[in-house]
């Protein structure tokens, strides 16, 4: 085994995984490099994803609430958006967040080169720098940590300012009267909100039967039902076949089974249809490497790619595409490489859509369950039994536990509502440290708090909920 401080690592990307990655590497003792194309670490995260995008959803959220206080016996006056002002408060908030890691990897001593990497053969690298200059460096071991793009379906790529990316959308270069989203991900639904709470008539069409596949679906109602009133239209079982440029817009044509209007136009289009990894590395074919069919790096529990010096991590490597799996398998790589006997095997990733009402799941899903035809029992706690869920007017949410009828252990937790990504980390904890449904009755959770719910959850499957109606015996 060699001694940490023997090893010269080479992390590619400074996203969640690569930062996270090489600072830990750089922790615990080793030669640390970490190359990205940004003036500073962040990746897509905190330069144009989960940062930028909160920044965002927190504003519309406030805007949502002062529109909604009126039913309080508060009354606001409209919204004055200052644009200029709301996009350089969003960039500050990124600006001040990467600064602070450029701050934090100079202090580990990160040797941090701008520039983009890539493979002279299987122990070197190749860098353009941002400078213009270039440079080989050679390594011991390496992380790829390149991350993940948008995806571009190419019979819809058409070459218009009026045609944005989730980039793009970000950048908030106005706000469009007809807003488009292609695609019902969490992505598009975030962004969609964003524009909605700011003016724009948001229209949403996804080609699947429902908002978010993939997610409960009892989950999904609420959200459903909240953003068919604040977007124009939601237009579901339903594909774009064409997009063309005119003089006043995009006309957009639909084609499917509930469609009732072919052709419309919208001043923008925002297309939001997935994510692809970022495996195309130039000479990454002169490694052993390995890519699969959807280009993803192939690794194994280590995150160790089939070359043996080589590492992989984060959107690169997989599903699910969230920051925080990246920087776990970040940990889990570095300290594979130090000789630690470790593995990235968790029991549950939390995936959260940071829409209002906000949807969280860990774990296995009702869906999930139903599809490998396995034995469970779901029990759910409606937040209109919740007294904290009345008190700031929400009472929409619902919390449910997926649960083991023999063993009670708890096997998934799925939340709707008010802050639902905030309460959804005492399901991963559970499920993690695999706690029984007693476990979480018999937790005295604060009152009043949403995070009651949990425990109220845990409380219908036992069937001693005390809140809600007493189940028929
Ligand atoms: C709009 C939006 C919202 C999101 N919201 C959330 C959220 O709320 N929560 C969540 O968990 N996830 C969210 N995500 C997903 C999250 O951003 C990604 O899962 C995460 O950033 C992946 O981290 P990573 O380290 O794998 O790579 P990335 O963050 O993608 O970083 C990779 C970096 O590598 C650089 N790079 C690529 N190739 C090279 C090369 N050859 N040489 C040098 N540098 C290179 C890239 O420029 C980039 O900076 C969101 C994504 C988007 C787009």
């Amino acid at each position: 085994m060699t001694e940490p401080s023997k090893i010269n690592l080479v992390v590619i990307g400074g996203g969640p995984g690569g930062y996270a990655a090489a600072f830990l590497a750089a922790d615990l003792g080793m030669k640390v490099t970490l190359i990205d194309q940004e003036l500073n670490p962040g990746g897509v995260c905190l330069y144009r994803g989960c940062i930028p995008s909160k920044a965002l959803l927190h504003v519309a959220k406030l805007i949502d609430e002062s529109r909604h206080a009126k039913n309080w016996g508060i009354e606001f006056g409209e919204p004055k958006i200052d644009l200029a002002r709301l996009r350089s408060w969003k960039e500050g908030v990124v600006k001040k967040l990467t600064g602070g890691l450029g701050q934090l990897s100079k202090q580990r001593k990160v040797e941090y080169i701008q520039g983009r990497a890539g493979f002279e053969n299987a122990s070197t690298l190749r860098i353009t720098k941002a400078d213009g200059g270039e440079q080989s460096l050679t390594f011991d071991r390496i992380i790829i940590a390149t991350g993940s793009r948008p995806s571009v379906i190419p019979t819809l790529k058409i070459d218009s300012p009026r045609m944005l990316d989730s980039t793009g959308a970000l950048d908030l270069p106005d706000i469009p009267g007809t807003l488009l989203v292609i695609g019902g991900g969490y992505i598009g639904l975030e962004l969609g909100s964003v524009y909605a709470a700011l003016g724009s008539k948001v229209s949403v069409v996804e080609m699947t039967t429902g908002l978010l596949p993939g997610a409960d679906r009892d989950l999904v109602l609420p959200l459903h039902k909240r953003v068919e009133k604040s977007f124009a239209s939601i237009m579901l079982n339903t594909t774009v076949t064409g997009l063309e440029e005119e003089a006043n817009g995009i006309r957009v044509t639909f084609d499917g089974q509930d469609v009732k209007q072919r052709e419309q136009i919208f001043d923008k289009v925002l297309v939001s249809v997935g994510r692809k990894p970022n495996s195309e590395i130039p000479g990454l074919n002169k490694t052993k490497v390995q890519v699969g069919q959807r280009g993803f790096i192939q690794v194994n529990k280590q995150l160790q790619t089939a070359d043996p010096a080589i590492y992989a991590i984060g959107d690169v490597v997989g599903e699910p595409m969230l920051a925080h799996k990246a920087s776990h398998e970040g940990r889990t790589a570095v300290e594979a490489i130090a000789g630690h006997k470790v593995a990235f095997e968790p029991n549950a990733i939390p995936a959260v859509v940071f829409t209002d009402p906000e949807i969280a799941w860990c774990g296995l899903t009702e869906t999930q369950a139903q599809k490998e035809n396995r034995n469970i029992k779901v029990a759910k706690f409606p937040w209109a039994a919740s007294g904290r869920a009345m008190t700031i007017d929400r009472t929409e949410g619902m919390t449910k536990l997926v649960i083991d009828p023999e063993s009670e252990r708890v096997l998934g937790v799925g939340i709707v509502g008010a802050g639902a990504g905030e309460l959804i980390a005492e399901g991963v904890l559970a499920i993690e440290m695999g706690a029984l449904a007693k476990d979480i009755a018999l937790t005295i959770h604060p009152h009043p708090t949403l995070s009651e719910t949990t425990m109220n959850a845990a409380e219908v499957f036992f069937g001693t909920a005390t809140d809600i109606y007493r189940p028929k015996r």
